[in-house]
This record gives structure tokens, sequence and C-alpha cells, in this order.
């Protein structure tokens, strides 16, 4: 588990900081009064991040900022010191960030940066400048803040790095570069990726008012003028980044079921027609089935609604693992589901289904009562052929019916 370290003199506050920590990211908290116990709990553990009161009793004026960055440990200041020079001159080390401990709303903040640094290590990062001295800056801060980070020197090279790592959620790209510039790279990139899968921000001069409008136009989320400050770049790039997540989360949500966190059927008949085309292109062939519990209303009426809805879990779950990352497994509502094979033919596609109706009928839920419920499924299935999606579906669910009619608990594959 992920460690914090709290050096505050002042008991209260250092209790309430600990309580909040705890309660909301989990965290195992060490408290440290003075320089000296900090210096104790430094040498024994790594931490993620440390919360520095830079006003101690045997450290008055931010020693222990510098021990801590000496070990290599990341800090967050915390001061009710509000002269600003000492502010900027504590924001000229290699800190987090320097925040007020007036009050709970400068807790609360404290924690949501925490568990900011939290998410954005699961974040790459793309810095575009052709400026060496910039690009290590931006690297600094940007490393410092948990991200993932990868340099290039012009457009040209960030889009070669782009297609060897898609996954990467943000560009900050420089307006003037040799080879591509800044404003040809977002176009580039605009092309094919959206604000849903990737942000940009641009940094651009001073007195570039058109090329900032234009940046925006052709599709940057944001831009950054120069010269900065660390705090500014920092708020924009983490501002960037909580907007996609919160893009793919509501996503995420109108694409799935929420009993089972399956595909909905919206979402299967989107990324069909798109798998379709795929298919018609490359001749590729994939298998439908149509499943459904035996006798589910009997399961309810005997024991009841969640006990009915722990069933429908525990079937996505055999689907989920009885099925490969590439196909598709969606809930299509009540006790009913979809499951398309991707490149594959009958007879593996056969034997795959024929394994998940296996397993439901060798598998049980334990009831709260202590009593083990057993059920079946009857699968309707059909291999791809010329027909469109709509008639592929129909045959798998006829295939189905005929499953239900000839004694339930079996695989009909057309
Ligand atoms: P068959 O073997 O012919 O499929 O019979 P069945 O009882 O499974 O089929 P029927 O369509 O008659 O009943 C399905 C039941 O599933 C009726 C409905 O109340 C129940 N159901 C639908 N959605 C949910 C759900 O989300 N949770 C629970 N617990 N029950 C559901
Ligand atoms: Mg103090
Ligand atoms: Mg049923």
């Amino acid at each position: 588990m992920e460690r914090i370290l709290v050096v505050e003199d002042n008991k209260a506050l250092a209790n309430l900081m600990t309580k909040k920590l705890k309660d909301s990211l989990h965290f195992e908290v060490d408290v440290a009064y003075k320089l000296s116990e900090a210096k104790l709990f430094l040498h024994k553990y790594q931490y993620f991040v440390t919360l520095l009161d830079i006003n101690l009793p045997d450290a008055p004026n931010g020693e222990v900022v510098d021990y801590v960055l000496e070990k290599g440990q990341h800090a967050i200041v915390l001061s009710g010191n509000i002269d600003k020079e000492f502010r900027k001159k504590m924001l000229q080390k290699n800190i987090i960030d320097y925040v007020n401990k007036g009050g709970i709303d400068d807790i609360n903040y404290i924690i949501s940066t925490i568990e900011r640094l939290y998410k954005n290590q699961k974040h790459k990062v793309l810095v575009v400048d052709d400026s060496m001295v910039f690009r290590k800056q931006m690297e600094g801060f940007l490393t410092n803040l948990f991200y993932k980070v990868y340099t290039v020197a012009h457009g040209e090279e960030a889009l070669g790095m782009l297609q060897a790592h898609p996954e990467i959620s943000l560009i900050i790209t420089d307006y003037n570069m040799p080879v591509m510039n800044g404003l040809e790279l977002v176009h580039e990139v605009r092309r094919d990726k959206t604000k849903n899968d990737l942000c940009i921000i641009a940094i651009s001069g001073n007195n570039d008012e058109e090329v900032n409008a234009l940046f925006l136009k052709y599709g940057a989320n944001d831009y950054i003028k120069k010269p900065f400050s660390k705090e500014e770049f920092s708020c924009r790039v983490n501002n960037s980044v909580e907007a996609l997540e919160n893009i793919h989360i509501i996503t995420n949500h109108a694409n799935r079921d929420y009993l089972t966190g399956l595909y909905n059927r919206r979402y299967f008949y989107e990324s069909m027609e798109a798998y379709m085309q795929e298919c018609a292109d490359s001749a590729e062939k994939f298998a439908v089935a149509i499943i459904d519990i035996d006798h589910f209303k009997k399961i309810n009426d005997n024991f009841g609604h969640d006990v009915g809805d722990k069933i429908i879990i525990h079937l996505a779950d055999i689907l989920r693992s009885g099925t490969s990352h590439r196909d598709l497994v969606s809930r299509f509502g009540g006790e009913e589901f979809c499951v398309v094979l991707k490149n594959i033919n009958r007879y593996s596609a056969n034997d795959i289904f024929e394994r998940i109706r296996q397993e439901v009928e060798e598998s049980s839920l334990q009831t709260p009562d202590g009593e083990f419920v057993k059920f079946t499924v009857s699968i309707g299935a059909t291999i791809h052929g010329e027909d469109t999606l709509h008639d592929t579906i129909n045959t798998a669910d006829m295939m189905l019916y005929k499953a239900k009619n000839s004694g339930r608990n079996q695989v009909v594959f057309e």
C-alpha cells in the first residue's frame, strides 16, 4: 500500500489531515512533528508524496523541504506564510505544489491534488518542442506530477511517437518547430483523434494572438502563453487530463449495462457496424450466439430478485472469462445475452459455446441463506455469412427457440 508522510508540528491539524487522507484515499499515513522525526521515517520508507510544514520547532525556515528533495522524494509544501517572495522561492524548488493550510477547504484541495497525482500515473504525455531546454523543463514538471513522459523535437517525430503509443492522453506542443510546426501537427492529429480520444495543449509566444485562436480552431483544447509559471502549467495540464477522464467515464456509462458492466445493446449495434465493414473488406468470419437463462422466472420466484441479479452477474463473468479480449459480449436485456466471437470458424465457435454451457451447468451460487442455486442456459448460434447483421441475429434467435423447445440446456448451431 502507498504511504504518505505528514510533517506538521500542529498536532490537531496533523490529525485532521491524517484522518482525511486515510478516509478518502486509503493510504498509509505517517506523522512527524519535527524534522528529526521526519528523517527517521524518510530513512525507512519511500513515500508516494510528503506534505511538509515549513515552520517546525527544529527547522523554522523550510529546511525540511531541501532534505526531502535531496532524498529524491516528492513534496507538497504547506504554509501559513503568504509572503510572495518566499512562495516564489519555494516554487523554484522541485516541489509539486505550494499550498495554504488555512482551513478545511485547503485540506480538501490537498486531498484532491494527491488523488490527481495518483491517477496521473496511468497517463502518458507527449512533449513536442525543438528547444531542448524547454523540453527538459516541461519533462521535469510533468514527471513531478507523476505523468509518464515522451519528448520529441518536431511534429513529424510526434506523429511517429503517437503511432507507436496510441494510448497517449495528452500532447503538449510548441508552435515554431522545423519540419512540421505545431499547427500542422494539431491538424494532422485531429484527422483521426477527437477530443474524446486525446487532448492537446499548445504552447505559444506571447504575441501570437492569431496563432492562439488558430490552435483552438484546429482542435487544441487549451493553450499556454510563454513565459509560464510552473503552477499555471500544472493546473492547465491537470485540467485537460481530468476533462478527458470525465469524457471516458460518461462514454463508459452510456455503453455499458449497469448490473453486469457488459456492453449494452446500443453499443453492440454501434460497434458491430464498424466491425462488419472490416469483415466485408477482409472476408473475416464471425459467430453470433444468443444466450438465455432457462426458467429464470422460477429462480426469481423461488429465491428472490436479488439472487436472480447475482445469477445474471455470475453468467456475465462466465461469458467474459470464456471469450477472448477481441470478442464482443453484451447484455441485450433481462436474462438474454448476445456474444460475438470474432475471426472464427463454426467448429471452434461451437466448442466455445458448448464449454460455456457446460461451465454454467457445473457452477452454482450460494444464497445468503446458504442454499446452493444451480441454473442452465440455452444457446442459439450461427456463423455470419452474406446476411445482414439483423438477419444473422434473427437466425441465432431461431436456433435459441429450437434449443428451448428441445429441452433447454443445449447449444443449437445452425
Ligand atoms: P425460458 O427458459 O423459456 O427462458 O423461461 P424464463 O423464465 O427464463 O423466461 P421468461 O422470459 O418467462 O422470464 C424472464 C424473467 O427474467 C422475467 C423477468 O422478471 C426476469 N428478469 C428480467 N430482467 C431481470 C433482472 O435484471 N433481474 C432479475 N432478477 N430478473 C430479471
Ligand atoms: Mg508549524
Ligand atoms: Mg429465460
